[in-house]
């Protein structure tokens, strides 16, 4: 691994998918923090635009590498975030071996190396694990509505079982592992083309084409601004008295599809309407965290409500949007 100078500077931290959309976010907010930062991360749905600012920091190390191979670092480390995982659907069914090997060898490796050198160690856990939940909203004792064989059990039993990864390393004495379940959370440094829902309806509406609403858009998810997230991680990471639980990270705001598809059609100006496309298989129908413990634990809850983070969000599109166009599933 790639070494630098940044003696008697705070924390060294490693964040796994610190090239992502939530990861160089929490790499700048670390940095910012006065901690050294290693970013690990091999641009599979990253990209180097995002960590370009960072990579001015003298502090910053970037090291281009899949988690699924091994990992190595000849430096102390203080803590691991592992945020290593493709999160939009279209993403990380593309390759699903591979997804599903990511949350497996990668989290195994990367707990391995923690374990080496007595760092930290917080898991990038989904509400996907809740699979389309029978419970409402979800509370981090439900054990979740997953099917094993669906397209999209590469992620949500892959994530599982870094889950289970995790809290096999904490009873083993191994790790002082963190688990955290986040919800949707949206934001600048969104690609494009992701094929997540905020992206896809903002590009859509500043390209004047179509809302795809998948299904009758009566299905719900809840929205969080990456800010919040970023701020609840490095809590669980730092503050967390009870290591032994998942903490639900989201914001409990529920909105339905076309709710959100008619909210960002009202705040860009734009030819676009909203047609309707097929519901993908296994899609959850309704999404919204129980964030009680999260607040008892850490003091945490969201600040930025919906419309002023997607007004921020439709802004930083406005300004990078390149000539990419939204994935439309079939
Ligand atoms: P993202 O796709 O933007 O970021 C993931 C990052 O991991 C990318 O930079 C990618 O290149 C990297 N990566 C993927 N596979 C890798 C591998 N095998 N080796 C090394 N790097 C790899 O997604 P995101 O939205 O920033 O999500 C970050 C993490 O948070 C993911 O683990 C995701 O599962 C989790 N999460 C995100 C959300 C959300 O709504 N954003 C919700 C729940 C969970
Ligand atoms: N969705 C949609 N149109 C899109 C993208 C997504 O209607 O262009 C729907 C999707 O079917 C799901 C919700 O929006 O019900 C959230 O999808 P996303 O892929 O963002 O996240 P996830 O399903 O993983 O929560």
């Amino acid at each position: 691994m790639a070494k630098r100078n940044g003696a008697n500077r705070g924390k060294v931290i490693l964040v796994a998918g610190g090239a992502g959309f939530v990861g160089s976010h929490l790499c700048s907010a670390l940095l910012d923090a006065g901690n050294r930062v290693i970013c690990l991360d091999s641009y599979l749905t990253g990209s180097p635009a995002n960590v370009a600012e960072l990579q001015r920091n003298p502090y910053f190390t970037m090291v281009e590498q899949d988690v699924c191979d091994g990992i190595a670092s000849d430096e102390p480390l203080d803590e691991i975030y592992n945020l290593a995982c493709p999160a939009s659907p279209p993403s990380y069914q593309a390759d699903p071996i591979h997804t599903m090997m990511t949350s497996v060898t990668g989290t195994g490796n990367l707990l391995r190396l923690a374990a080496r050198h007595g760092a930290r160690f917080l898991q990038a856990s989904t509400s996907e694990i809740y699979g389309d939940p029978q419970q409402h909203p979800q509370q981090e004792e439900y054990w979740g509505h997953v099917n094993c064989t669906g397209p999209r059990a590469c992620y949500d039993e892959g994530k599982r079982a870094a889950e289970a990864l995790c809290f096999d390393s904490l009873r083993a004495g191994s790790v002082d592992a963190k688990v955290a379940r986040i919800f949707n959370t949206y934001g600048p440094h969104m690609r494009p083309n992701d094929g997540r829902i905020v992206s896809n309806f903002i590009v859509q509406a500043l390209n004047n084409e179509p809302l795809t609403v998948y299904g009758s858009g009566e299905q719900t998810r809840s929205f969080c601004y990456v800010s919040d997230l970023v701020e609840g991680l490095i809590r669980l990471m730092n503050r967390n008295p009870n290591p032994g639980v998942p903490v639900n990270l989201g914001n409990p705001g529920e909105f339905t599809v076309i709710e959100l598809a008619e909210l960002v059609l009202s705040k860009v100006r734009t030819a676009s309407t909203i047609v309707h496309a097929p519901l993908p298989p296994d899609d959850p129908q309704r999404r919204r965290p129980d964030i009680s413990r999260a607040k008892s634990l850490l003091g945490w809850e969201p600040k930025v409500p919906l419309q002023e983070g997607l007004t921020h969000t439709i802004s930083w599109f406005q300004r990078m949007l390149p000539e990419q166009r939204p994935v439309r599933r079939r």
